[in-house]
């Protein structure tokens, strides 16, 4: 899958629910509307769709969500999509949680061929931890983390950097992760979705700042690591653990994007910062073979963007694009 402007698709991610145990200020309202069941793709329709991709030449797979260890019996599905690593269809079958499930979960997961697994980690202080998610415990995702640990896979954990609210703990977090042995990457705070309550100008804090004061302790030596993501990796020469800074507002990451994701309805959308996406549900339940799906998904490359323009100031107070983060994935 080659689009408009040359870059090879190989990276698909998959919200394979919206739903979320946890309310993050940044990401969802309070009261948020959830999909109703017949909208949302069956576990057996996911396969079916992220396998057409793999056979299109898809290489890595995310599963992410709203919390993809929520929903039921979620295990069936990474179990199906391992048999894509055993037969080297796929470099990497990965997901990004909240860690919330994942004591019970991360010796499954390797055994379904996952290696790595992205926790979402916004600070270390139990008090703004609940504050931040509204409804999570930290010392439930510490215990994820430390199972992710133990049972071999290696964490990467993502935190979002917040004005005012955790700019004072990147320090200690960077600390921690050397001392766990965790890679740690901060994400600028993207203009998606109403999220009712703060405002994004208030949450929004440039990396390119974060970097800057982060040299005054920490020797960042640049690194040409990658992921086949959009984050840009420095090694720390004190705890020698990576830390990678995702910019998409400072520094726009499209030229180099070789994703697409799924959301659980089956919409696919080219672009995480645009509105245009194509319809795979249809084409999936009209046909017991894959023609027509494949046929819709190359047609939807077709149109991949070149890329968002994200801005966040005082004149656009206005979400980018109207879906939140938990829909198109994370
Ligand atoms: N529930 C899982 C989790 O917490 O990681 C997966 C889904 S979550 C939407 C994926 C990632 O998106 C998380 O790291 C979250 O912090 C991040 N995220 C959510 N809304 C965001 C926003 N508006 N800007 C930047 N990152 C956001």
């Amino acid at each position: 899958m080659i689009d408009p402007f040359g870059r090879h698709i190989s990276y698909l991610r998959v919200s394979v629910t919206d739903r979320c145990d946890f309310r993050c200020v940044y990401c969802m309202s309070e009261d948020m509307n959830f999909l109703p069941k017949a909208e949302v793709l069956t576990l057996e329709e996911i396969d079916r769709v992220c396998s057409a991709f793999v056979r299109l030449g898809v290489r890595k797979l995310r599963l992410t969500g709203g919390e993809p260890l929520v929903r039921r019996n979620v295990m069936s599905l990474f179990r199906a999509l391992g048999r894509h690593r055993t037969s080297g269809a796929l470099d990497e079958l990965t997901l990004t949680t909240n860690g919330s499930q994942l004591h019970r979960f991360a010796g499954e997961l390797r055994d379904a061929g996952v290696r790595r697994v992205n926790i979402s980690i916004d600070t270390l202080d139990p008090a703004k931890f609940a504050a931040i998610t509204r409804w999570g415990k930290l010392d439930a995702v510490l215990d994820g983390a430390r199972a992710a640990k133990a049972a071999g896979l290696a964490v990467k954990i993502n935190a979002v950097a917040l004005k005012g609210v955790n700019d004072d703990e990147f320090d200690r977090l960077i600390a921690w992760c050397g001392e766990e042995g965790h890679d740690l990457v901060l994400i600028e705070v993207m203009p998606l979705g109403d999220i009712g309550g703060p405002e994004r100008l208030e949450q929004y804090l440039p990396l390119s700042l974060v970097r800057a004061r982060l040299q005054r302790q920490w020797t960042l030596d640049e690194s040409d690591y990658r992921t086949g993501g959009p984050a840009r990796y420095f090694t720390v020469r004190e705890t020698g653990r990576r830390l990678g800074f995702i910019t998409p507002l400072t520094h726009n990451f499209c030229e180099s994007c070789n994703r697409v994701r799924i959301t659980c309805t089956g919409t696919l959308y080219m672009c995480l910062g645009q509105e245009d996406a194509a319809d795979l549900r249809t084409p999936l339940r009209a046909s017991d073979g894959d023609g027509p799906l494949e046929a819709a998904i190359h047609e939807a490359i077709s149109r991949k963007p070149k890329g968002h323009d994200f801005i966040i100031d005082r004149r656009h107070s206005t979400p980018a694009v109207t879906r939140h983060m938990s829909v198109t994935g994370g």
